[in-house]
């Protein structure tokens, strides 16, 4: 279980509860939307609006706690920060599927980004497509 109180202060976020939440709600899920987050933590806190959920989200974003993942065509979607991954996104049912990072594409990505030299700050590898699922309902 991660400390998210330890996790926001080492990013200079006041550790508040609603913050806490959103995280952990986050976390049980792997990638969620903001509307999908706040329906969640909208159960524990009724009164909490959904400008609000969006207002520290955003901020947990810039400050590097969460990290958004684009989906074509849709929402996107919110993460823990975790360690360099690859993402399955699919394009029909937006799922986000983490599979573990690949030694030879970073390799790939770092070579490229020396040749032009370019500071690689950070990367985020997203693979759009159609999940297994999804292929299957179509047929
Ligand atoms: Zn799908
Ligand atoms: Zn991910």
């Amino acid at each position: 279980m991660t400390d998210y109180a330890a996790l926001l202060k080492e990013s200079e976020l006041k550790a508040t509860f609603q913050r806490i939440n959103i995280l952990e709600t986050i976390e049980g899920h792997g990638h969620m939307s903001i509307d999908a987050i706040y329906e969640e933590v909208v159960k524990t806190h009724p009164s909490l609006s959904l400008a609000t959920v969006y207002k520290n989200i955003i901020l947990m974003v810039e400050k590097g706690v969460l990290v958004e993942v684009s989906i074509a065509g849709k929402k996107p979607k919110y993460e823990l920060l975790k360690e360099d991954h690859i993402h399955l996104v699919c394009i029909e049912c937006g799922e986000v599927e983490d599979k573990p990072k690949n030694s030879a594409a970073d390799e790939l990505f770092i070579s490229m980004a020396k040749q032009e030299n370019f500071t690689l700050n950070k990367k985020q590898i997203n693979l759009y497509g159609v999940c297994s699922y999804c292929q299957e309902a179509v047929a």
